[in-house]
C-alpha cells in the first residue's frame, strides 16, 4: 500500500520511523511519503493561511497550496483521497479494515481553523474523525489512522502478532492475558491457564471477553 501525506508539518511524522510501520516501509509492504504543503505555495513567503472570509477568530488554509500538492501526487486520481476532520465520519475498527483493501490513501491533514472548503469539494472522497474531540492538527489523527490500517495489511504483522485474535474482533473486548513469572506481588495467573487444556482456556477466554464487554463496552454487544 502507497499513503502520501499533505501536512504543513512534516517532522511530526517522525514516530512512523520506529517499530512495526518501520519494519513495514522496509519490507516495502507499505511505502509512505510525506508532503510538505509549503513547498506548493506560490506566496513569495511559502504562506499557506489567511484570514477566513466572513470574519471569525483564527486562520484557514488556502486551497492553492493544498490543490497543487494534491494534484502533484502519481495517481491521485485513482487514490482514496481523505481529510482528517472532526467533523467526519467516526474511524472504529471495521473502517480500518476496509481502508486497509486500498492500494493507495492521500491523507490531507487540516491546521489551524482547518482548510478552505473548496479544496474538500474539488479533491476530497471522504472525511475521516478519530473521535468527538478537535485536535490542533490533522497529523497525529493521520498517524493514528496510518498505524491502524498497517497493521492489517497483509505481512505487516510478524508471526508472533496478531490481527486476527484482538478487541473489536466479533464485536468483543479482548480477554486478559498474562505472561511469566507465575506468580507476582502475590496475584497468581489463573489456573485454568496452566492447565494445559485448549478447550477450557478457550472457553475461559470467551467468557472473560463476554464479561468485560459488557461491563465496560454495552453498546458493542447490541451491535452483535
Ligand atoms: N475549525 C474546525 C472545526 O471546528 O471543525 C477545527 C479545526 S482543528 C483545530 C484543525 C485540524 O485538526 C482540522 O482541520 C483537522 O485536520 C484536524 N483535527 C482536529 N480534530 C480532529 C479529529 N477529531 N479527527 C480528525 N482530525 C482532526
Amino acid at each position: 500500500m502507497k499513503i502520501d501525506v499533505l501536512t504543513l508539518f512534516p517532522n511530526m511524522f517522525e514516530p512512523l520511523k520506529e517499530s512495526i510501520i518501520s519494519r513495514a516501509t522496509k519490507t516495502q509492504k507499505l511505502e509512505i511519503n510525506v508532503i510538505n504543503i509549503r513547498d506548493f505555495s506560490k506566496d513569495k513567503h511559502k504562506k499557506c493561511d489567511d484570514y477566513t472570509f466572513g470574519g471569525g477568530p483564527g486562520m484557514l488554509m488556502m486551497a492553492q497550496p493544498i490543490y497543487d500538492a494534491m494534484t502533484s501526487i502519481d495517481g491521485y486520481k485513482d487514490a482514496l483521497k481523505i481529510y482528517l476532520s472532526p467533523k467526519g465520519k467516526t474511524f472504529n475498527q471495521t473502517e480500518s479494515k476496509r481502508l486497509s483493501k486500498h492500494n493507495h490513501l492521500i491523507l490531507l491533514c487540516g491546521h489551524y481553523e482547518g482548510v478552505d472548503q473548496r479544496v474538500i469539494d474539488l479533491l476530497i472522497d471522504e472525511e475521516i474523525s478519530i473521535g468527538d474531540y478537535v485536535l490542533t492538527g490533522g497529523e497525529l489523527p493521520a498517524m493514528v489512522l496510518i498505524d491502524s490500517v498497517s497493521r492489517l495489511i497483509d505481512g505487516v504483522l510478524g508471526g508472533d502478532e496478531s490481527a486476527e485474535i484482538e478487541t473489536f474482533k466479533d464485536n468483543l473486548l479482548e480477554y486478559p492475558q498474562y505472561t511469566k513469572p507465575r506468580e507476582f506481588m502475590g496475584l497468581s495467573v489463573p489456573e485454568v491457564l496452566i492447565s494445559g487444556d485448549h478447550a477450557k482456556v478457550d472457553k475461559w477466554r470467551r467468557e472473560q471477553s463476554e464479561k468485560l464487554t459488557r461491563e465496560r463496552r454495552p453498546d458493542l454487544i447490541d451491535k452483535k
